[in-house]
């Protein structure tokens, strides 16, 4: 299948859940800007290092850092069409950088309030070791602290803290994605998915725009 698509939305709307499902379901590969991000900082490679200081903070990393990655990524899919873009573009500089090597079919906006956003990121906790994203309140591991998955500790990101949060929904989504969203809006390609409800529901959302896209 050949689909380019880019997920957008605050913080904890649902976005990495959404994407890795619907990555299965058509079977598109996924690029999470955040997820590499994290791997180079635990692997403290010269790219982690540089995008630790402003990750702590909960703000976004310098758009030349990003851009170069997306684009090696978007490079490695060798003969493969789409994909799912996943933290990435964040502001109108990375969607005018990305308009240069790729051409985007469909923007999905996940939409979610902020106090939702602050509920749901406090209790998120995420596995060290395969990425999988669980709520403590809506998607619980089966062992406290395990992830279900692939048996690995689960822990809070430093930037879920509530304090992280509010910057991160202020800052990088009122702010910064606000005005991409306007100019995607602009071109037709943005659908808003109201992110608020069950996993399931959210998806089953999604797929009846991806229905009616075709
Ligand atoms: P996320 O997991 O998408 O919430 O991303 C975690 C952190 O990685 C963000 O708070 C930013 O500091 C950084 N980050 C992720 N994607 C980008 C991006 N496209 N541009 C700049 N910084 C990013």
């Amino acid at each position: 299948m050949s689909l380019r698509m880019v997920l957008l939305g605050p913080p904890g709307a649902g976005k990495g859940t959404q994407a890795e499902r619907l990555a299965q379901h058509l079977g598109l590969p996924r690029i999470v800007t955040g997820e590499i991000l994290r791997t180079a900082v635990k692997n403290k490679t010269s790219l982690g290092v540089e995008a630790q200081r402003y990750m702590d903070r909960g703000e976004l990393v310098p758009d030349q850092l990003v851009v170069s990655l997306i684009q090696e990524q978007l490079g490695q899919l060798n003969g493969q069409h789409g994909f799912i873009l996943d933290g990435f573009p964040r502001n109108t500089e990375q969607a005018q950088a990305l308009e240069e090597f790729a051409q985007i079919d469909l923007v999905l906006l996940l939409d979610l309030p902020r106090e939702e956003v602050v509920r749901r990121l406090s209790a998120r906790r995420t596995c060290e070791r395969c990425g999988r994203i669980y709520n403590l309140v809506y998607q619980p591991p089966q062992r406290a602290g395990i992830c279900d998955a692939c048996g690995g500790q689960l822990y809070q990101r430093s930037d879920d803290k509530p304090d992280v949060v509010a910057r991160r929904y202020d800052i990088q989504y009122n702010q910064e994605a606000k005005p991409l969203v306007e100019s995607y809006r602009k071109r037709s390609v943005l659908v808003t998915i109201d992110g608020d409800g069950a996993i399931e529901e959210v998806f089953e959302r999604i797929l009846r725009v991806l229905r009616s896209h075709k």
